[in-house]
């Protein structure tokens, strides 16, 4: 496929890129592999706009995957940083706006009792599960086909995201001794969780799954699917851990939790609660995290864990969010809703066939007939028409709006995106929609 537009400023870094990094990114699903093109060096960003090296201007449905909800360079966070940076950047040492983040975490998340704080989504579930097994005392996890939770060795298999951009089953790298106490079960499907239990007894630490999936595209459970998880895991005393990386402070004010209030044991956080600064955590039931050194013998830690900068934007955004009854929440839903219908309507328009899934304030297209059900697990997600995602993203793209390159990730919108940002997605969409069809 060729595109009518070019980005040679982008396309000479990508180039330099390339020599010394492999792919020419420092995170696949950057690489536009999907989708193919140049992938867009940006150097700017401000409220829901983005600016690239070539000097033009995008609306962002991407919001740094998640992170962004009150859009870029939002003045009070840039603020605390800047205060947080000249107070110098890293001390090792226990600082207040670690303490105040945890707070806030804790305060705002009713089954968070303790939280700890780390660098990524990925340290957070593979922490947990660590923590999950050290307190069990059982080796076996299961986990759902299309949820992604970072590229921790014992859940690469069979993840949503990049590895399904790239099509990948598993990866190499993985040893089998790593991998096999992973039990990967279809999503949505409470038999096959039924059944795991039953063949291995006692023997499962933790069930971990994504609270609201995101990395298949947007495949929520299956109503009463999270407390069944909840009540199997507890009937055999195992854990029940929800990976809220992206859903959390994002689906809802409270996250998923916010949307379905089934408490789980464990909890992971990242992406909005860093303020766009790499902090993420996981907390949950005190009696279990108390396990963790140096209150408990499980052994987890972190040279820039807590670090005062990305704590202090956390901070900052999580308070942000938090004023005046969650206000800002309302605005990313709505601007959410907005968009999503102006989606439905082009494509409907346009006769292409489609489905738009939705978790809360977060939603994602997937092209292909779907019936009633809709996309339900890993296996339907598969079966988007890939060639179609691809048409329609190249004419957002050149028309200003850059979406995710991939037909596996969310859409997301922040609470800068105003009438005009949605406006010229709303004038983008028509050509775009025509494109797919
Ligand atoms: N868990 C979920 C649900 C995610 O979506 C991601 C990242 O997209 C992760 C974990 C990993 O987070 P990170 O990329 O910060 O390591």
């Amino acid at each position: 496929m060729t595109y009518s537009y070019s980005a040679p400023v982008s396309q000479s870094l990508f180039d330099r890129a390339a020599v010394v990094t492999p792919g020419g990114v420092n995170s696949p699903v950057r690489a536009f592999r999907g989708v193919g093109g140049t992938p867009r060096f940006m150097v700017s960003g401000s409220g829901p706009y983005l600016t690239d090296a070539d000097g033009r201007e995008y609306v962002d449905l991407v919001c740094s995957w998640g992170p962004m909800i009150l859009g870029h360079a939002h003045p009070e966070v840039t603020e605390a940083v800047r205060q947080a940076v000249e107070r110098g950047t890293s001390f090792g040492t226990p600082v207040e706006a670690e303490v105040a983040l945890a707070e806030e975490i804790v305060n705002r998340i009713d089954p968070v009792e303790q939280v700890r704080l780390v660098s990524s989504g990925t340290e957070a579930t593979m922490s947990a599960i660590r923590l999950a097994r050290g307190f069990t005392g059982r080796a076996k996890v299961i986990k759902f086909a299309g949820c992604y939770h970072g590229h921790v060795d014992a859940l690469l298999a069979s993840a949503g995201s990049g590895v399904a951009t790239l099509g990948l089953p598993d990866t190499p790298g993985v040893t089998g001794a790593q991998a096999g106490d992973t039990i990967v079960l279809p999503y949505n499907d409470l038999d096959a969780v039924r059944e795991a239990f039953a063949a291995h007894p006692r023997q499962i630490a933790c069930v971990i799954t994504e609270a609201s999936p995101g990395n298949m595209g947007i495949v929520p459970p299956r109503p009463g699917f999270n407390q069944a998880l909840k009540d199997l895991c507890h009937a055999d005393g195992a854990l029940f851990i929800s990976d809220e990386v992206m859903t959390g402070f994002r689906a809802s004010a409270h996250g998923w939790y916010g949307i379905d209030g089934v408490a789980p044991d464990l909890m992971t956080f990242g992406k909005v609660m860093g303020g766009g600064f790499p902090a993420a955590a996981f907390g949950g039931r005190k009696d279990v995290m108390e396990h963790l050194a140096p209150a408990g013998p499980v052994y987890q830690a972190g040279t820039l864990s807590g670090n005062p900068v990305a704590a202090a934007a956390g901070l900052a955004q999580l308070r942000v969010l938090g004023r005046d009854g969650f206000a800002a929440h309302a605005v990313v839903d709505a601007a959410a809703r907005q968009v999503r219908e102006l989606v439905g309507e082009a494509l409907t328009k346009a006769g292409v066939a489609h489905t738009v899934q939705t978790a809360g304030s977060m939603f994602s297209v997937f092209f292909g007939d779907w019936g009633e059900d809709g996309v339900t697990d890993y296996d339907a997600a598969k079966r988007q028409e890939s060639h179609r995602f691809t048409a329609f993203f190249h004419s957002m793209l050149s028309q200003g709006v850059y979406l995710p390159p991939s037909g596996f990730e969310v859409w997301f919108v922040s609470a800068a995106h105003d009438e005009r940002a949605i406006e010229r997605i709303a004038d983008a969409l028509p050509a775009a929609a025509r494109a797919a069809a």
